[in-house]
């Protein structure tokens, strides 16, 4: 009993009576039920589906309008509010878990903060819906009453939460704390957007007792938990919060093994100790529940509500201490202007965010210039400018299976610069270089597009000709070795001209060939040339593709 009358000074101290506080409100419910409209399960669910959300009211939004207007933001401020409302903590969360962009739902509050980061933030804060009183419109005014008792609800249970986690020792007491400032979003979403028809029913359950939830399946076919956890599907909260808001009522504590969901009912009966303990004369009882479930003692008990209460009134002090005189047209006014600043900012960064993209673009190009250069510069010979050995090697093995595969034909020609030694001791080596120059010139406008022209290295030259039957390899050897013979290059002064050796070669794709992989076909190439050489220089080996043998 010593616990109830700490409890009962506690509450009177407070003044938190519901008769007292509302029973000017109530009188005036009664007279509107016979007047609202009958409310559908179908319109609710519309509504929910078509985004409609959360109102937060006039105080709280000045604080708002205060935290983030002038030269220097403050944003911790602005962290406190989302701590205790659940319009702008709903908001935030409803961005920060946002379909599609994110795996992982976000659970608290400072998770979402850190997601969307601090212009968004400022930005949904701003644009969050609000109400006031607006004197001579009892509706605006009841809705107003209403939504501040809901509102120091939702904060206890936030705090209940908070406060009764860390007791147990559970891991996120900050978890706990969004997850009990959310639990009724279903109640304050249908008194925001269906004033007219829930007011009443939130009349008559005070009138009549009992459960809530009852009366509101009776007038409209579903309750708040229900509208709540639809809500919190709609908004991608995640499954735990569908699961607590759904069900904090229905879970017996006693019943319950699922930890999160007891300290979410204890929290919402250690706000109910507060709130409806002195309506439903039920405070024993629910003292008997919440001592039972963590095992404490009367004194423990009081000291610990006493925290709920102290921690609830800090929160609370933060909204109620910056609620100066502003009217809601000021206040709109303020809000739009600093809307409009911090969309402009918003803007802003859009743009150097365009910006960065541009240049991130140039530098792409310029990337993949330099890496076009960079594969230029692997396969091409930077002498003669036809590609290299390495890239030579690459396009054989390539074809090489190609031919295998489709039992193609692969012809392969050496050629080799004749007594090159000695016209490089007679002219010099660099009219060395500029010969070898020439001659990759002459090769390569007397080949088709298709071959491929190398250098081997040194004064050798190598060509990949595919598809080509060996007929054609021959002539296409014979037509090369005339084209240098015939040419004269002329450098500084004088005309000089070099004659050449070549031997080649080709695959049929057949196993009987004795060509077993590809550096063989070169070697049978090279040997040729090598006999072209033997039989005294300047000529095509063998001269008669027919002659061909491997
Ligand atoms: P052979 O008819 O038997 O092929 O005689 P060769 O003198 O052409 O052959 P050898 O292999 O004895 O010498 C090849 C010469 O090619 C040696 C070198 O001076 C020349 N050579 C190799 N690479 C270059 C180059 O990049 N520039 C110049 N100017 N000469 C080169
Ligand atoms: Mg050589
Ligand atoms: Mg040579």
């Amino acid at each position: 009993m010593r616990c109830s009358c700490i409890l009962t000074d506690l509450l009177v101290k407070k003044g938190w009576d519901w008769f007292s506080i509302n029973r000017r409100l109530f009188r005036k419910w009664n007279n509107q039920i016979a007047m609202s409209t009958e409310l559908t399960v179908q319109q609710v669910l519309d509504a929910v589906n078509t985004g409609l959300g959360l109102k937060t009211f006039a105080p709280v939004m000045k604080r708002v309008a205060a935290a983030v207007s002038g030269p220097k933001p403050d944003n911790k401020s602005l962290k406190d509010l989302i701590w205790c409302d659940t319009a702008l903590a709903m908001n935030l969360l409803r961005a920060a878990n946002r379909q599609g962009q994110y795996d992982d739902p976000v659970v608290d509050i400072d998770g979402a903060i850190e997601r969307v980061g601090t212009q968004t933030l400022r930005n949904l804060a701003l644009s969050t819906e609000f109400i006031d009183i607006v004197h001579g419109d009892e509706k605006a005014t009841s809705e107003y009453d209403m939504l501040n008792w809901m509102w120091e609800r939702s904060l206890f249970n936030a705090t209940s939460a908070g406060v009764i986690a860390e007791k147990l020792s559970a891991e996120n007491k900050d978890h706990f704390h969004t997850l009990g400032l959310l639990l009724n979003i279903g109640a304050h979403f249908l008194l925001n957007n269906f004033t007219e028809q829930y007011l009443p029913v939130l009349d008559r359950w005070r009138t009549e007792g009992g459960l809530l939830s009852d009366h509101e399946q009776h007038a409209i076919g579903i309750d708040h938990t229900l509208v709540g956890h639809h809500l919190a599907k709609t908004w991608n909260l995640g499954p735990i919060f569908e699961q607590v808001i759904r069900d904090h009522h229905k879970a017996d504590i006693d019943q319950s093994d699922d930890p999160t969901m007891k300290i979410l009912c204890l929290a919402n009966h250690a706000s109910d100790i507060f709130f409806i303990a002195s309506r439903v004369g039920s405070i024993e009882k629910i003292i008997d529940v919440v001592k039972q479930n963590i095992n404490i003692d009367s004194e423990t008990l009081a000291n610990l509500l006493q925290r709920i209460s102290l921690e609830a009134d800090r929160y609370s002090y933060n909204v109620s201490s910056g609620a100066t005189a502003i009217s809601s047209i000021n206040l709109l006014r303020i809000i739009n202007t600093e809307l409009g600043r911090a969309t402009l900012t918003y803007d802003q960064m859009v743009h150097e965010l365009k910006q960065a993209m541009k240049k991130a673009e140039t530098l792409a190009i310029r990337l993949e210039d330099a890496n076009k250069k960079l594969r230029e510069a692997a396969n091409i010979d930077p002498l003669t400018k036809i590609y290299n050995r390495r890239f030579f090697e690459e396009f054989l093995s390539w074809n090489f299976n190609r031919s295998k595969r489709y039992k193609t034909t692969l012809g392969c020609m050496m050629i080799d610069i004749d007594n090159f030694k000695r016209f490089n001791d007679t002219y010099g080596h660099l009219t060395g270089d500029r010969i070898l120059q020439g001659v990759a010139e002459v090769l390569r406008n007397n080949l088709r597009g298709t071959d491929v022209l190398s250098r081997f290295g040194g004064e050798e030259f190598i060509i990949l000709l595919p598809e080509t039957p060996p007929s054609s390899v021959c002539f296409t050897a014979k037509k090369l070795h005339k084209a240098i013979l015939e040419t004269s290059f002329p450098v500084d002064d004088k005309s000089l001209s070099v004659t050449v050796s070549i031997g080649y070669h080709c695959y049929s794709g057949n196993e009987g060939q004795n060509i077993p992989e590809p550096k063989s076909l070169v070697k049978y190439a090279d040997a040729n040339m090598y006999r072209a050489k033997v039989n005294g220089r300047n000529q095509v080996w063998p001269s008669n593709a027919d002659d061909l043998t491997s």
